[in-house]
């Protein structure tokens, strides 16, 4: 029987993907990629589960991809798998074990070693040692001896080292390494990001020049070439005191460069030539209903303090042939949704403007396109580039963090803040391409006031998710080095997130989370809208709005994470109409047009106004509109009947679709005035790409409620 190397993923859920395990396994060969396995498993399943489909796949050796979101799984699965699979060699790698491997060694004898850094070469040099010693020893218990020759032989990934065959990449610890590194967060995606959280915006390298400073800077002299660059040399070749020697030739296992081992640290290895890696998806059968991850450039040329991928600062890019040709492949494939793992997408303006130009000239109407950015070194052209993307064919990841000067200062970001409002602003303003910025709490510096000013500052610039994170102390990263001189006290385990600092203390990350709760169901849902503009018009900024609504919850002892979605409706209403209690009809209608703009309620909610009045308005609406096709052309073919069944219509007593015109007025509504009654029929045919809101169309000059009749017909 063949020998076999098991690649285990364990992501944080199902739709994800591990790009790392199918990187290194492409970047295997094709001689020696029979001898890979792969298997994927979520954080949710039990251990036993996972362990019994481990021993069930008799492996002989395994590698276990090591996130902050599965080191504690992957731990209890240690301490276990030995017990069962006692000749199954382990191994690990991943930003969670990249930075203090000969420590987890020492905690994990029962492991056999840790690819440290980018890991494809390291892991086809070490499976082709495996491979070569299960045939020299016949598969028996002999000592395993590496060497060369044999399925190992063809060439590979990378920056060859020293005139042998170029090698996968290597170094930059603690990005990935059973590959892509750990962005704080959920996904398992390639570079560092800031605990996972960002992957945007930067500062300028120390040293370097400052983007603010050199305003429209070309980011190309901070990048590889791209095609035919030469792979920059090894970070870890200036480290000191791990006692690293030179790579040569591979005959054991502490030959093979990027390893930790029992005995040491191996030679380090070059980074990686990312155009030498492999597509990785030539079958799309295991993505069904998955995200897809998609690397055209690793590292990143910004130094931000809790963020893994400013310590590879040397960027790499791939060869746009070859991108243009895998962009094609999920393009032809009619993909749902792509996204690029590039810690700064932009960081070169030509690649940029390269991928940017081809989706739009080959964009199929479907697939969707995710980056991350940095908003602040957007060049004009790229702007206008984007403001000509059909809605809905990118959405744009924007690491704000902070706007507090002096602890952008500390965190080593010089992000230029008037330029990024004002890139935001105008992709904002294009309507067509989808914005999500994010916020970091617990940085140095940043108190609680002070976060607030910044949640007030990117709320202002509505993008159409706002994620408030909290520090994570990755180790290996800046902030992990100086988290006692910040006084930042963190969880011991994973994630590592933050409990308090010196400017921020325990009592208030906790009130923090409940605002973070709030922001995800009520802004992030997207479904309350138009109510949400209106309503922070009573508090004296959005940050104090959610404040208020977290304690709402709290005190009425109301569920956050209650699956009663219609309940939120109610609680919002009665939060609203308890600070705001002039204005109550005009919360009810607000939330009674956002429900509907989302969903063409089966059952009337209970917060809605009665309407029965308006009953046989609305029939004779449709009855007119079966005959006459004025606001609902494309349903030919549809009684009236149908058409009262398809669409909705709702009378409001305010202009509850024009909200700029409500939250201008603000002081205008509630005081008790009859402004006469519009009707507004909702079409859910035509919905937006951006947020799925069902069209909207106010029917002025409204219907007689006796007769039914659309006055302006
Ligand atoms: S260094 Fe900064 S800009 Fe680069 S990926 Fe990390 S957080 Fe983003």
């Amino acid at each position: 029987m063949d020998f076999k190397f098991l690649l285990v993923a364990i992501n944080a859920k199902y739709i994800h993907s591990n790009p790392a395990v199918y990187s290194l396994r492409a970047c295997a060969g094709e001689k020696l990629r029979r001898h890979v396995e792969l298997a994927e498993y979520t954080i949710n399943q039990p251990m036993a589960e996972i362990l019994a489909d481990i021993y069930a796949r008799r492996p002989d050796a395994m590698g276990f991809s090591c996130y902050i979101w599965n080191w504690r799984l992957v731990r209890e699965l240690l301490g276990e798998l030995p017990k069962l699979l006692p000749d199954a060699a382990v191994w690990l790698g991943g930003p969670e074990v990249s930075y203090d491997a000969d420590v987890i060694l020492r905690e994990y004898p029962q492991v056999a070693g840790i690819m440290v850094g980018e890991g494809e070469a390291t892991f086809r040099e070490l499976l082709d040692y495996y491979v070569k010693g299960a045939r020299a020893a016949g598969r028996e218990g002999e000592e395993l001896v590496a060497g060369s020759g044999g399925e190992g032989e063809e060439p590979v990934v990378g920056a060859g080292s020293e005139g042998e065959e170029p090698a996968a990449g290597a170094g930059s610890e603690g990005e990935e390494p059973v590959a892509g590194a750990g962005s704080e967060g959920e996904e398992p995606v390639a570079g560092a990001g800031s605990g996972g959280e960002e992957p945007v915006a930067g500062a300028g390298s120390e040293g370097e020049e400052s983007v603010a400073e050199a305003g429209r800077v070309d980011m190309e002299s901070r990048v590889g070439a791209g095609e035919g660059s030469a792979v920059p040399e090894c970070p870890c070749a200036a480290e000191e005191g791990r006692g690293r020697r030179k790579a040569g030739p591979a005959v054991g296992l502490a030959d093979i460069p990027g390893l930790c081992l029992p005995t040491g640290y191996t030679p380090c290895r070059p980074l990686t030539d990312l155009s030498a890696i492999p597509f990785l998806y030539d079958d799309l059968a295991p993505f069904e209903n998955r995200i897809l991850y998609y690397e055209t450039s690793r590292g990143c040329p910004f130094r931000c303090s809790y963020c893994l991928s400013s310590i590879d600062k040397a960027v790499r890019i791939r060869d746009m042939g070859l991108v243009e040709e895998e962009l094609q492949f999920f393009l032809d494939h009619r993909v749902r949704q792509v996204k690029f793992i590039d810690r700064t997408f932009n960081c070169s303006h030509a690649h940029a403007m390269a991928v940017w130009t081809y989706l739009l000239e080959h964009d199929n109407g479907v697939t969707n396109f995710h980056f991350e950015i940095s908003a602040d070194i957007l060049w004009e052209e790229e702007i206008e580039l984007l403001s000509r993307f059909r809605p809905g064919l990118a959405q744009m990841e924007i690491g704000v963090q902070t706007v507090n000067p002096r602890t952008l200062e500390a965190i080593r970001r010089t992000m230029d803040i008037e330029r990024l409002e004002s890139a935001v602003t105008a992709i904002r303003r294009g309507g067509n391409v989808h914005l999500h910025l994010d916020l970091i709490a617990g940085l140095p510096y940043e108190g609680y006031e002070s976060f607030g000013k910044s949640f007030d500052w990117v709320y202002r610039l509505r993008p159409h998710q706002l994620q408030l994170g909290f520090l994570k102390v990755l180790k290996g990263s800046e902030m992990w080095e100086r988290a006692q001189e910040y006084g930042i006290r963190y969880l011991e385990q994973p994630p590592y997130e933050v409990l308090c600092t010196d400017w921020l203390s325990y009592g208030e990350v906790l009130r923090l989370k409940g605002v973070e709760e709030m922001v995800e169901l009520y802004y992030n849902s997207g479904q309350f809208v138009h109510t949400l503009n209106f309503l922070e018009n009573a508090f004296p900024g959005p940050f104090a709005m959610y404040e208020a609504l977290a304690d709402f919850y709290r005190e009425e002892g109301h569920l956050a994470m209650s699956p009663a979605r219609a309940s939120r409706y109610q609680v919002l209403l009665d939060f609203a109409g308890r600070r705001d209690s002039r204005r109550r009809e005009v919360y009810r209608e607000l939330l009674t047009y956002d429900l509907y703009l989302r969903e063409n309620a089966k059952s009337r909610p209970g917060f809605a106004p009665d309407i029965s009045a308006w009953k046989e308005a609305a029939r004779s609406f449709y009855r007119e509109e079966e005959q006459r096709r004025r606001y609902l052309p494309d349903y030919e073919g549809f009684d009236s009947r149908q058409l009262g069944r398809m669409t909705h219509l709702e009378p409001f007593a305010y202009p509850v679709w024009d909200i700029d015109r409500m939250a201008a007025g603000y002081g205008a509504f509630g005081a008790g005035e009859s402004m006469g009654h519009t009707f507004v029929l909702f079409d859910y045919r035509s919905r937006s790409p951006l947020n799925h809101e069902a069209l909207a169309r106010p029917i002025h000059g409204g219907l007689d409620s006796a007769t039914g009749c659309c006055t302006d017909l």
